[in-house]
């Protein structure tokens, strides 16, 4: 079996990672990518002599830091621990409150806006650190765990029953029902996207006080090209701008893939990190596991669609906080979609991202998909008017920005598929809820061979290091079932940079 060939469809985070683990265990490994580069959604990229930057808001470390130390991004990333998570103002009146890594004092900051809910602050908070107190099982994937694994987990889970029990909702239901303040009813709910489960929130609070929460320095580019070299520097090939159009299978085995432009590549196991709809319609023709997955795009909701209108400025604000929710605006839209509040990240904790003196300002709002799919000619000049309204509502809480600007960019939900195949602009795949959350997804088709899948789209809510995980579960699944032993790459003691 020494020198097995997988072909990885997709070169994101999901498929580098499954493909370093893949070469440390001895296959040989290559990752064919739609796009001009790797990273997938997690980008960066350059316009006007500033760095836009496509994904990380927050780097979740912690349990998840093996991983990133043995995927060669650690030590060499250096990361800045927030201490924030998000200042969130309340445009109206002007009060500011942040939700800050210290817990004792979000506690404080949280009760100066919702007195009446005091007790209900406090569930959250002792949640928060409960929840941290949780070591996710990210050695082994759960198809591979073993009894031992379940009676730990079952053990680590049982005293915490109480608030997992409380808190088993989603966060919209647990405001509703058990918050008075509408301002913390917003906040809470604007912390984390629409309908997620509020362990989700616990978890985000409790990970940040923790300190597990960063950004990294040079931002998602930095990660991206780390893990990259990670897969070169361990053998593996990489075929750029090649799209897969056909998953080759013979006798009910995947055994390689047929390129866009016609030429195929033999493997002796296939992994698709692309989105579900790509995977199970197109690559395979709907001939595995389309049933189960049409049933399940009927009641799941997918990652609702974003836009990205960032502006490169001549200021560099740097007295504002680099993450500002401004909440209750007018209502404004942009690309077919409302926007009752504004999600801005400055670019301003480094000089990585724009000349001295500058900074990157980035508001990430709802839009729609097929607003944008129905432009047709007009989409370019949409994409101006849009970025115009951004601005407009941007220059209410950063007075001065407008006459600044030197640079706009603007990503559209078209831009996600265009680079990444983000299936109807879903860049996170499947959107995180109470049932998403908790179903596991099976990473093989039924009835299909030699084949698996990898990535956000079998981890409902997606994340990086979700996409990592998953990349080194599916190459331990593939290992289990060939009986040949699962390697992964020696973890790096020393940074290489200095
Ligand atoms: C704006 C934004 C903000 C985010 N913020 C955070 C954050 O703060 N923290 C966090 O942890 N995560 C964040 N994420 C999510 C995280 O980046 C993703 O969940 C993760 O990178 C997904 O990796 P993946 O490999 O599973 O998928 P993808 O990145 O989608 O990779 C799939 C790859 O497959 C390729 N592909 C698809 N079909 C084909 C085909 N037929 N042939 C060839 N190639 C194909 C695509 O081009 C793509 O490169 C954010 C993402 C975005 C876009």
């Amino acid at each position: 079996m020494s020198g097995r060939r997988l072909v990885i469809i997709g070169g994101g985070l999901a498929g580098l990672s499954a493909g370093c683990y893949a070469l440390a265990s001895g296959f040989r490994v290559t990752v064919v990518e739609h796009n001009l580069t790797l990273g997938g959604v997690c980008t960066s990229w350059y316009r006007g002599g500033y760095i836009v930057d496509g994904c990380i808001h927050w780097l979740t470390g912690g349990p998840f830091d093996s991983i990133y130390r043995e995927l060669g991004i650690l030590p060499d990333l250096a990361l800045r621990p927030l201490q924030e998570f998000v200042t969130y103002r309340d445009a109206p009146s002007g009060a500011s409150v942040s939700v800050c890594s210290d817990l004792d004092r979000l506690r404080d900051n949280l009760r100066s806006i919702a007195p009446h809910d005091v007790d209900e602050i406090d569930r959250l908070i002792e949640g928060a650190v409960e929840v941290a107190t949780m070591s996710p099982s990210i050695d082994r994937p759960p198809e591979l765990s073993t009894l031992r694994d379940q009676v730990r987990l079952l053990g680590e889970i049982a005293p915490h029953a109480r608030a997992l029990l409380h808190f088993r909702g989603s966060v919209d239901a647990w405001a509703s029902h058990r918050l008075h303040s509408p301002r913390l009813r917003r906040l809470v709910t604007h912390l984390v996207p629409d309908g997620a489960p509020a362990l989700f929130l616990l978890m985000t609070l409790g990970y940040l006080s923790r300190g597990w929460l960063s950004r990294p320095v040079g931002g998602s580019g930095a990660l991206r090209d780390l893990l990259a070299a990670r897969f070169h520097d361990l053998g593996g090939k990489t075929l750029l701008h090649s799209t897969v159009d056909e998953v080759l299978v013979r006798g009910d085995r995947a055994c390689g893939v047929r390129l866009a432009d016609g030429s195929e590549l033999e493997a002796d196991a296939v992994f698709s990190t692309a989105s579900a709809p790509e995977t199970v319609f197109r690559l395979l023709g709907g001939r595995y596991g389309a049933g189960e997955l049409r049933e399940r795009m009927g009641r799941w909701s997918l990652f609702e669609p974003a836009l990205l209108a960032s502006f490169g400025v001549a200021t560099p604000f740097a007295d504002t906080p680099p993450s500002l929710l401004i909440d209750g605006i007018a209502p404004f839209e942009a690309g077919g979609a409302w926007n009752d509040h504004l999600h801005l990240r400055l670019f301003n904790e480094g000089p990585e991202f724009a000349p001295a003196g500058h900074t990157v300002v980035q508001a990430m709002v709802r839009t729609d998909y097929d607003w944008w799919a129905q432009r047709g000619e007009r989409y370019n000049d949409e994409k101006e008017l849009v970025a115009d309204a951004v601005l407009a509502q941007v220059e209410r809480h950063l007075p001065g920005i407008t006459a600044a600007t030197r640079m706009r960019d603007v990503a559209t939900p078209l831009t996600f598929w265009r680079s990444a195949r983000a299936w109807r602009g879903a860049y996170e795949g499947w959107a995180p809820q109470p049932e998403t959350f908790t179903t596991r997804l099976p990473r093989t088709l039924p009835g299909l061979g030699d084949f698996y899948m990898a990535g956000q789209w079998v981890e409902p809510g997606g994340g990086v290091p979700t996409a990592l995980m998953s990349g080194r579960h599916v190459a331990q699944i593939l290992c289990a079932e060939g009986r040949r032993e699962f390697v992964a790459p020696a973890p790096a003691l020393e940074a290489k940079t200095g």
